[in-house]
């Protein structure tokens, strides 16, 4: 069994449960444990006895530990990539990029050690200096989801730990194995004891135990927007720092004048790639009468070129959906889209292949009207659907009419248009002539409305989330 890390020791669990590989529903990858309450209690109360003197300690010190964890995932990029791919199912390719990018986020915080910043004024008083400062917040409880296993576990701790948190991470039940290699390797990086702990289990027994303890200061969570909402709510309750990255509904818009071959990759890369299975995924892709019908035809060839397939095969483009309820999710979606009047122009099958794993091919929606559930709900699997529109006004009309707001995107050669589309879009980022999925590690990354609450997280702008500004008033006499 793989054992909890509290307290910097490693330490085993009453129950476990078996990690699967979703390329081969057979392959156990290992058993992990699964924590109590009583576990995730004792890993809070390590956190927070670290908490002082790691909050106080050295900067070059703790950007020193990042750093190596930083160079340890990009060393082992190709082999944790690899456990990647098998926990999660997206292709050995995605696995590798997203460990390696992982390791970046880490090496850029462990220079923002070095570069948190205040403030010094004069106050209208004469006589006495005003300084603003960040301090850190405390204990802070990560809550993250199957989808980025290795890439989000690492954006949220290497910014909690840079700026002097103390850290419990409750990874998502179905990928504990990276969340696990992240934790030994912070422990070997040189973390002391209990300033990096690592609580896997249930998310309603260990991640409702980080929400409702009162010595955890704040939560990031990522994560479904309804297990978004409660966790909000419970932290509401008891003044506890909140940031909640959730769904989406991304809108992919292709005006008439896009290069059509530059549109089509977006919107295959967007909407397919990861099988589906990013919150930045383009789910709606919103086209001009024009191009309509050229757009779809070429989105659904180069569909039917893509290859389904497990996860670690050369020549594989989009490996299988996480797990069976996921899956079962996706099929009744395509079961609702036909139901609502949507033609289903490519893909939507399940697909056999030598391994049992959850295969199942692309599906391009034709016909689709912004109003059927197909394009309102977050699928969250290897589905899109296409809306036709006339012009620009109804396309960004469209595009914003969503519950949703982080990514959008635009293909144009306009850039009357593309400028009205940055102002206008309703999303906390923008792409233009570019997939509405794929981000940069060293800005910041978030959306409106119903997809976040809270600060920006990655980059500088992460510091909002993860320390509290102190002024300070001094007389000298
Ligand atoms: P999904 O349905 O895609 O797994 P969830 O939002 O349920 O998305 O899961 C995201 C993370 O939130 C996971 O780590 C999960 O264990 C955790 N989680 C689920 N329910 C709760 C809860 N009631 N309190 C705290 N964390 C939870």
């Amino acid at each position: 069994m793989k054992p909890q890390l509290i307290g910097g020791a490693w330490v085993t669990s009453p129950t476990a449960t078996p990690n699967i590989n979703p390329s081969d529903t057979r392959e156990v990858i290992a058993e992990f444990g699964q924590a109590d309450a009583a576990q995730a209690c004792a890993a809070i109360a390590a956190a927070a006895e670290a908490f002082p003197a790691w909050s106080r300690g050295s900067i070059q010190r703790r950007g020193e530990i990042l750093d190596a964890v930083g160079s340890e995932l990009i060393a082992r990029a190709p082999e944790l990539g690899r456990l990647l791919a098998r926990e999660e199912g997206k292709t050995l390719a995605e696995g590798v990029g997203e460990t390696i990018r992982a390791g970046q986020i880490f090496k850029f915080f462990a220079g923002e050690t070095l570069r948190l910043t205040g403030d010094a004024l004069r106050s209208v008083r004469p006589g006495v200096e005003v300084s603003v400062t960040r301090e850190p917040l405390g204990v802070v409880g990560l809550i993250t989801p199957w989808n980025f296993p290795i890439a989000i576990p690492a954006w949220k701790a290497a910014a909690a730990l840079a700026y002097g948190n103390t850290v419990v991470l409750k990874p998502a039940e179905l990928t504990p194995a990276c969340a696990w290699e992240l934790a030994d390797i912070i422990q070997r990086a040189g973390a002391p004891a209990g300033v990096f702990n690592l609580v896997m289990g249930p998310g309603s027994v260990v991640g409702a135990a980080l929400v409702e303890d009162p010595r955890v200061a704040a939560i990031s969570f990522t994560g479904s927007t309804a297990t978004g909402a409660r966790i909000g709510q419970a932290c509401m309750a008891r003044n506890a720092r909140v940031q909640l990255e959730m769904g989406g509904k991304n809108p992919l818009v292709v005006l008439d004048d896009a290069d059509l071959d530059l549109a089509v990759e977006c919107a295959v890369n967007g909407a397919f790639y990861s099988t589906g299975q990013r919150c930045t995924a383009s789910s709606r892709l919103i086209v001009t009468e024009g191009v309509h019908d050229r757009f779809a035809a070429a989105v659904a060839e180069r569909l039917h070129k893509l290859v389904v397939g497990h996860a670690l095969e050369d020549g594989v483009h989009v490996g299988p959906v996480v797990d069976r309820r996921q899956l079962e999710t996706d099929l009744d979606y395509i079961d609702i889209g036909r139901k609502e009047g949507a033609r289903l122009l490519a893909g939507g099958e399940l697909v056999t292949r030598e391994t049992p794993g959850h295969f199942l091919s692309p599906a391009l929606f034709v016909d689709v009207d912004n109003s059927m559930r197909i394009a309102r709900e977050e699928i969250f699997g290897p589905v899109a659907a296409v809306i036709r529109v006339r012009d620009f006004d109804e396309a960004l009309a469209v595009a914003n009419d969503t519950p949703y707001g982080l990514s959008a995107g635009i293909c144009t050669a306009s850039l009357k248009h593309a400028t009205a589309f940055r102002q206008e879009a309703r999303a906390g980022m923008v792409m233009v002539n570019l997939p509405t999925a794929g981000v940069d590690p060293h800005v910041p990354f978030g959306g409106q409305k119903a997809s976040s609450y809270g600060p920006r997280e990655q980059g500088r702008y992460a510091a909002e989330f993860y320390t509290t500004v102190k002024t300070a008033y001094t007389f000298a006499g």
